[in-house]
């Protein structure tokens, strides 16, 4: 996020200071939440804590000047800007994840449910014929044969049973992290399973407190 200040109209933090310069400085945002203040070449320069600087990170404590005699109230710049977009743009890839994760797990989880549950089925066909080949007339052999028969669909069932059981607890987590991740970037509000279209089209955020602007206009 950047919020561009200085003395003309179109900055985000317009100062009317007679050493200000008409494009000041910025104060910029980076991915991790830490802010810097940048001079824009400004005339008479851009001081923290009584220091020139070109570029530097800053903590709301830190004294910043723009040019002679102006304070710039860090709290009030932020207050007074509410772009989130940048950070709002950010959670359609969370969004798309969380539901492309949700479509694998439960595909996945399908096929091997069918395939545990189709096992039972096919493996005493296949004794069968391996029996009818090799033990002609050996009684070990059938009975061995019979047990699997039996034994077989039981396993299955308990397979297929275990497999879905998985599921709950998959999407369960998923879920989870999607609650964490998929939040308003100024208030932090879970957005619910709200498709990312469709909450970029309210353009901000609905919590009366926040109001943060999702879409830059
Ligand atoms: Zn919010």
């Amino acid at each position: 996020m950047i919020i561009t200040i200085g003395k003309a109209k179109e900055n985000d933090f317009v100062v009317n200071d007679p050493h200000v310069s008409r494009h000041h400085a910025s104060l910029i945002r980076d991915e991790h939440g830490v802010w810097f203040i940048e001079d824009k070449g400004s005339t008479n320069g851009t001081f923290v804590n009584e220091s020139q600087v070109v570029k530097k990170r800053i903590t709301p404590n830190d004294k910043i000047r723009l040019g002679d005699k102006y304070l710039l109230d860090f709290q009030e710049v932020i207050k007074s800007n509410n772009d989130y977009s940048e950070e709002f743009a950010r959670l359609k890839t969370v969004y798309d994840n969380y539901i492309q994760s949700k479509i694998k797990i439960q595909s996945s989880n399908q096929f091997k449910i069918r395939l545990f549950q189709s096992l039972p089925f096919a493996i005493p066909g296949i004794i069968g014929v391996i029996i009818g080949f090799l033990g002609k007339g050996s009684s070990n052999l059938f009975l061995l044969s019979l047990l699997i028969v039996v034994c077989a669909p039981t396993i299955g069932i308990y397979l297929g049973a275990k497999q879905s059981a998985k599921i709950p607890q998959l999407l369960q987590d998923i879920t989870n992290q999607f609650k964490i991740d998929y939040v308003c970037p100024k208030c932090g509000t879970f957005l619910g399973e709200i498709p990312w279209e469709s909450l970029k089209n309210r353009k901000h955020c609905p919590v009366s407190s926040c109001q943060a602007k999702w879409i830059r206009e």
